[in-house]
């Protein structure tokens, strides 16, 4: 069965930026799950797997824009230390999450004060062109539950 549009998808991924600072991976944890044709993974990511099969192993580069955008500047805001999330030491350099008015959002931490901290609110990994080294682990067809509600149920997907 080969990956297309409304099919459920399995894979196992690991992530590192071309600059190579930073690198993740699921293959600890349980595989990803996605519904394709759903916006539920980058988009790129996805155009590289369609037309794949479950043991295929995928090599994909994204330039930043087809990844997490790029790096806007004059995106550093002036936070107070009580609107974040992370608690314990806070280091220049650190990805901390922030409370505001849309629910969390990831910044980096450029400088700490005492009571406030300058954040950088850009992802984390915009600006950054991503090696992504793919392994699919299973495709089956969606369930009619799984298509209305527009995204993969159970391991590695949504569970309710
Ligand atoms: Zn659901």
């Amino acid at each position: 069965m080969i990956i297309e549009k409304d099919k459920v998808v399995q894979f196992h991924y690991s992530l590192t930026t071309v600059d190579g600072d930073f690198r993740e991976s699921s293959d600890k944890g349980e595989p990803v799950a996605f519904l394709v044709g759903r916006n539920n993974i980058l988009p790129a990511l996805e155009a590289a797997m369609l037309g794949k099969a479950a043991g295929d192993n995928i090599t994909a580069r994204l330039p930043a824009k087809d990844a997490y955008g790029e790096a806007v500047a004059g995106a550093v805001q002036r936070v107070p230390i009580k609107h974040l999330a992370t608690k314990g030491k806070l280091t220049p350099g650190q990805v901390v999450k922030i409370n505001t008015a849309e629910g969390l959002r990831d910044g980096t931490l450029v400088k700490v004060g005492r009571f406030n901290v300058d954040v950088d609110t850009n992802h984390p990994l915009a600006g950054k062109a991503l090696d992504f080294d793919i392994s699919i682990e299973s495709v089956r067809d969606a369930t009619a539950e799984e298509i209305a509600h527009g995204h993969a149920h159970g391991a590695g997907g949504h569970h309710h």
